[in-house]
Order: structure tokens, then C-alpha cells, then sequence
């Protein structure tokens, strides 16, 4: 069961070890309503930590179905300029980001899609130049969850509401490695460093493609591009600030080369694609472009996702994540991609990590797109390990590496 000790440590968490704030730091927090008693907390520890100001921007889910059902598509995609001032002006103080996910899965399904995707695109395109600041790590940022009832719901259906609620925080809490007594700062430090190790053997191999194969009928080869970097645990801003973006995190992350991907990827788990679900879906890549796809459900969502924009056919990255990770053991579906992402291999639909390349952060969009970096206003993961996955590192001189079997590293 999950205490309110166990609360007020994940709050402490985020702030000293996930965003990482430092002295006279502004903090945003990025909050649902309903978690207004923990977002009150990580404001209370975000002060302590020396916070210069906390700022909580509310959201909720059901104020969004009604601007979607009832403001025309113009006005909706009319982003006002004070939205944009905004967030510069947090960035020139560089504020940090909190953001606490709990929301239902499939919660906008009744949403007009094209609607959806309008109003996103104008978003992405108003704010485009402020996005590289926490993609580039620029500022920190950080990602965590908390139990909802409507999301528990969803996640064990079966269960009365009450007992779902439980079993989904005992899930989160346990996957975040918060309990009732450990130490969890030094629990992720430790983790991280694992995490750095197997990034450090990957890099030292700097394989020129990966090969992906499955029972599932997964058989894909991936380019990786040239000075590529794989990432895992926490990032680094320029000032030096050492951050967790994802609690939890599993994942070893590198960057496709956008035409470098040629077969085929079957996904091992569904995808919540803003708030609709597609299920039981494959892509077929040639030259790096899904030229053909299909699922049993959610096709619609799909077809939207892969037509978004230009890049959102091609990948911007690749992801290994062991089945042995605790989120696959948990053989919890959360329906959510912070939590699935790391019970997984998977790969990313749309833009690519500037981190992933040697000198990326500090390249150009043009100089990022001749190393053969995707682009896109999307960047959707979606999951294909499975337990019997293996990955074959290819190097330059054609030296095949096991790198996974049965799901895990062999190294
Ligand atoms: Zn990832
Ligand atoms: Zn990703």
C-alpha cells in the first residue's frame, strides 16, 4: 500500500534527483486537478530545495473535451501569443519542468481526430523555437507519474475501483523504486550508473546497424548514424546540472539513421496515440519510411500519426530496454508511455535526439538533417521487444555482436 510518507519521498525525488533543483531555480509544474494534493507536495519540496518560484499549470482532461467539442477548429488552432511569452520568459530564467501524467487511457477517443491534430500542429508550430530547450536539455525536466481512479480503471478493469487504485499506485511506486524505507536517491544513482555502463559497451562496439528479430514476425534492420551516441539514465544541461527527464527509465536510447531502416516491426503492446489507442499493429519500412502499416485497431489513429508531417514516417529512435526491467516483471499494461516505453524495445515515430549525435545539441536543424536526423512535430515511441527478442549489433567490417537474446543483454 502506498503511504503518505511514500508520497511526500516521490516528491522529494523528483525535485532533488528528477529536476534536480538548484538554488534560486524557477520550477513549472505541469499538473492534473485531481493531483492537486501531490503537486501541493512537490511545490512544498521544490521550496525547500531552494526553489526562486514554483508555478503550477492546471490541466484537465474534461475543460479539454470541451474545447475540443466546442471551440471552432480556427480558434483552436489561433495559439495566442501571451502562451508563447510565457514560456520564453520561463526559459530566459532558467525555470525547470515537472510533469505529473495520471491521465486516463484513451481519454480524448471522443475527440474529433482531425480537430486534435490541428490544434497540435499549431501548437508545435508557434512554439517551435522553444521546444529545444528541454529536448536539447537545455533546462532540466522531469516526467513522473501517480495513481488515478480513472486510469487504475482502465488498467484493471476487473477490479473494484478502490482495489485497482492500489494496485496501480503499489505498481507505480515499486517501478519508481520509492518504498516505504529505502534510500531512493541513492537506489537511482546506482541505477543510473548501470544504465551508463551498458550506453558505455555500446558506444565502445559503434555499430554501423542493428538487427531486430521476433517470433512476433518483428525482422528489421536499423542503421544507426555515424558519430551516434546511446544514451541511458540521466542528462547533463550546459551549466552542468546532472537531471532524470523519465522516472522510471530503462531504456538505452540511440538515433536511426532516418533512411537507414528496411524490414519489418510487429509491436509487442498497444499505443494510447493522443488519447486514442492502437492495438495489434506492424510497419513495413523501406529506405527508412513506413511505406505500408496496419493494426486490428485504432488503423484511423495510426494512419494519422504516420501522415502527421514529413518526419513522421521515418524514425528518430531506437530503444533497448531488457524484459528482465522491472516494468515488464510487474506484466502490468500502464497504457501509458513513460511506463511502457521501459518494459520494451522500441522504436520512435517522428523527430530524433539532437544528444544522440557527438556535437548535436549544439547543431543546426539543416547540419542535424545532413547527419541523417529525422524531423518531426511528433516523436511517438511505440513498443516491440518481446521476451524472446534478438538483436544482432552489425559492425562497419560486417563483425556480428550478440547484443540481446531472449529479450536481455548478453553483455
Ligand atoms: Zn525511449
Ligand atoms: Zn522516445
Amino acid at each position: 500500500m502506498v503511504t503518505e510518507r511514500m508520497y511526500e519521498k516521490l516528491a522529494e525525488l523528483v525535485v532533488r534527483k528528477g529536476v534536480n533543483v538548484q538554488k534560486d531555480q524557477p520550477v513549472v509544474i505541469n499538473a492534473y486537478v485531481h493531483d492537486a494534493p501531490f503537486a501541493r507536495l512537490v511545490v512544498q519540496k521544490a521550496y525547500e530545495a531552494g526553489a526562486r518560484t514554483v508555478t503550477v499549470e492546471w490541466r484537465d482532461t474534461e475543460l479539454m473535451k470541451m474545447a475540443f467539442r466546442y471551440v471552432a477548429t480556427e480558434v483552436l488552432t489561433d495559439i495566442p501569443q501571451w502562451q508563447y511569452d510565457k514560456m520564453k520568459d520561463q526559459h530566459d530564467k532558467g525555470a525547470c519542468y515537472v510533469t505529473i501524467v495520471s491521465e486516463k487511457p484513451g481519454a480524448l477517443a471522443d475527440v474529433d481526430g482531425e480537430k486534435l491534430a490541428a490544434a497540435n500542429r499549431a501548437t508545435f508550430t508557434k512554439m517551435a523555437d522553444l521546444i529545444p530547450y528541454t529536448m536539447n536539455n537545455v533546462g532540466q525536466w522531469c516526467v513522473i507519474g501517480v495513481p488515478s481512479v480513472d486510469w487504475a480503471k482502465a488498467v484493471f478493469p476487473e477490479l473494484p475501483e478502490d482495489e485497482a487504485f492500489e494496485r496501480l499506485g503499489d505498481a507505480i511506486f515499486a517501478v519508481t523504486r520509492v518504498t516505504e524505507d529505502n534510500d531512493p536517491i541513492a537506489e537511482w544513482n546506482a541505477h543510473d550508473q548501470e544504465l551508463i555502463a551498458h550506453c558505455d559497451k555500446l558506444n565502445g562496439y559503434d555499430f554501423k546497424k542493428l538487427r531486430f528479430t521476433s517470433g512476433l514476425g518483428t525482422d528489421v534492420e536499423v542503421e544507426l548514424v555515424r558519430d551516434h551516441v546511446w544514451v541511458g539514465g540521466g542528462a547533463t544541461t550546459p551549466g552542468g546540472v546532472y537531471f532524470d527527464p523519465n522516472m522510471p527509465t530503462e531504456e538505452c536510447f540511440c538515433m536511426p539513421l532516418k533512411t537507414g531502416v528496411n524490414g519489418t516491426v510487429y509491436a509487442s503492446k498497444p499505443l494510447d496515440y493522443k488519447g486514442r489507442l492502437i492495438d495489434k499493429f506492424w510497419l513495413r519500412f523501406e529506405d527508412g519510411k513506413a511505406v505500408d502499416f496496419g493494426a486490428e485497431k485504432g488503423q484511423e489513429a495510426l494512419a494519422e500519426l504516420i501522415g502527421f508531417d514529413e518526419g513522421s514516417c521515418y524514425l528518430g529512435e531506437v530503444a533497448l530496454v531488457p524484459y528482465d526491467s522491472p516494468i515488464s516483471q510487474s506484466g502490468i499494461l500502464f497504457f501509458n508511455t513513460l511506463y511502457d516505453e521501459n518494459a520494451a524495445c522500441h522504436l520512435a515515430l517522428g523527430r530524433a535526439y539532437p544528444e544522440n549525435l557527438k556535437g548535436g545539441t549544439e547543431m543546426s536543424p539543416e547540419e542535424l538533417a545532413a547527419h541523417g536526423a529525422n524531423s518531426s512535430m511528433e516523436h511517438v515511441d511505440f513498443m516491440f521487444g518481446t521476451a524472446d527478442m534478438s538483436v544482432d549489433g552489425i559492425r562497419e567490417d560486417g563483425t556480428v555482436v550478440p547484443v540481446f537474446r531472449n529479450g536481455n543483454f548478453v553483455f
